[in-house]
């Protein structure tokens, strides 16, 4: 006898989590299965919250707060004599945040009335589910309807196999105990930065190695090429377009051969990208359907080829971004549960936590010209910001592109201090149809950083005041 559900999801990360919330809430019956844990207790929430976004931001929080004690607060008449960062602690600080948002996950798990169970799942023809926990014993599942959140692992690179130790992911670089002198990481796209960052402003030297010559290809030109400069100011070596060749380990050390040089140094990070990740889910008699690079095949609803089977987050198409995964959890529970819902996949934000960070949503000047759309961009620099300014975080800018005979936003490109926070707006926007010259018409509180959004849709009109007018040439 199987316990039977009206909806079994597998995998707890933001994905799973926000799907099994949503379903309790929407008053159906609902299990969540997460493989990780402790003895009979899950621990909930996933890469995200466990190893991914959660702890990466907490450490970028800690050694920023650090490199601007260090490096900024002399500037603000603010002396501070003989400043040190203990790093034990900002780990035990860490932890201690990823444990209080996991509870939380527990907790609302517990408001909602969903059921969690710890094991790891596997989906039989008949689509029973086969939990299987830590000493072996197994349990039947049933549901009406299964989703699949089960995530993504970082892409293994076979000249570079990880140790755990020298040769790292993400999941280590952010639990090293000791500051390396020298890291080098394979990848320069947002975990890559992160992770470079972090290490860098606590004193490693930080050498970031892509294959590809241009740094973050999906960002707008404009936007990348700033983040170039500025990330080299910061002491962050990235080498573009570069072979590596061999990887080999040596007496606690990692050497590098490349096609220009040999490098060294005590850890290697490899941070080349993530793949979908559900080994070991599927009996082999379950015939689902995959797109060509391995992802979960699901339509715009994320339904699989299979009724009643559902899959979101990292192992569909689309980016593997936490929002987006909970985004579909909730839409796919709210169809099961009978409402319609669906998501706008072109208005999903792109965050880069460096600092200055990076985010952007909607199309880049490239994609625009590309489309051939009649278009017209304007830029509004922090430099000209009064709010950048006092606060001595004026690098970078934000970009607008408009549809000129429309005036409406196309995409809104920041490379600034909270631009995480700024591109919200820029979401309402476009989402509301918003034209630049509305948008540049709305009252803004002064000072703040969001005049620079402000200002830059109002450039477009030839309306800004903080800056001349002059209309830029494309
Ligand atoms: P996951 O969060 O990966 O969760 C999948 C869960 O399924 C896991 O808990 C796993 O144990 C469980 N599972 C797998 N197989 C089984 C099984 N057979 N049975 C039971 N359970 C199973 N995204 C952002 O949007 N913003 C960020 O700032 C950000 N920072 C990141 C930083 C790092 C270092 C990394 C690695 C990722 C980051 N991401 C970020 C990406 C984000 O973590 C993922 O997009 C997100 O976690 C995907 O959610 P998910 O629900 O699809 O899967």
């Amino acid at each position: 006898m199987s316990d039977h559900y009206d909806v079994a999801v597998i995998g707890s990360g933001p994905g799973g989590y926000s799907a099994a919330i949503r379903s309790g809430q929407l008053g159906k019956s609902v299990i969540c299965i997460e493989k990780c844990g402790k003895d009979q207790t899950p621990i909930l929430g996933g890469t995200c919250l466990n190893v991914g976004c959660i702890p990466s931001k907490t450490l970028l929080d800690s050694s920023y707060e650090y490199f601007k004690a260090v490096n900024h607060a002399s500037d603000h008449g603010i002396k501070i004599k003989g400043i040190s960062f203990d790093l034990e602690q900002m780990l035990v600080r860490k932890e201690k945040v990823v444990e209080d948002l996991t509870k939380g996950v527990s907790g609302l798990f517990k408001l909602n009335k969903v059921n969690s169970l710890r094991g790891t799942a596997k989906i039989k023809k008949d689509l029973t589910i086969e939990v299987t926990d830590e000493e072996g014993s197994f349990k039947l599942i049933s549901a009406d309807n299964i989703i699949l959140a089960t995530g993504s692992k970082p892409v293994e690179l076979d000249f570079a196999p990880t140790d755990q130790n020298i040769v790292i992911t993400s999941k280590e670089a952010l639990n090293i105990k000791q500051v390396p002198n020298e890291i080098i990481i394979i990848g320069s796209g947002a975990i890559g930065l992160e992770i470079g960052s972090i290490w860098s402003r606590l004193g490693s030297k930080v050498t970031l190695l892509e294959e590809l010559e241009q740094l973050l290809p999906q960002a707008d030109k404009q936007v990348s090429t700033a983040a170039m400069k500025i990330f080299k100011d910061q002491g962050l070596d990235i080498r573009l377009g570069t072979n590596i060749e061999s990887v080999e380990t040596k007496n606690e050390k990692v050497l590098i051969k490349c096609e220009e040089e040999n490098l060294e140094a005590d850890k290697l990070i490899v941070a080349a990208g993530r793949v979908p990740y559900f080994d070991d889910l599927l009996d082999e008699n379950v015939d689902l359907l995959l797109d060509s690079n391995g992802s979960i095949n699901v339509n715009p609803f994320c339904e699989t080829n299979i009724k009643g089977l559902y899959a979101i987050g990292d192992i569909v198409r689309g980016p593997k971004l936490a929002h987006k995964a909970s985004e579909e959890g909730i839409m796919v529970a709210e169809n099961i549960a009978g409402l319609d819902s669906s998501l706008d996949y072109e208005l999903i934000p792109f965050v880069i936590y460096t600092h200055p960070e990076i985010a952007w949503v909607g199309m880049n000047e490239g994609q625009v010209e590309t489309l051939g759309i009649d278009y017209e961009s304007a830029s509004f620099p922090f430099s000209l910001n009064g709010r950048s300014l006092a606060s001595r975080e004026n690098q970078g800018f934000v970009k607008v592109i408009v549809d000129k005979t429309k005036d409406s936003l196309l995409g809104v490109h920041i490379i600034g201090t909270n631009a995480s926070e700024l591109i919200q707006q820029a979401i309402i926007a476009i989402e509301t149809k918003l034209s630049a010259e509305k948008f540049g018409s709305l009252i803004f509180s002064h000072p703040t950083k969001s005049e620079a959004i402000k200002e830059a849709a109002s450039l477009i009109n030839s309306k800004a005041i903080h800056i001349s007018n002059r209309k830029r040439k494309k």
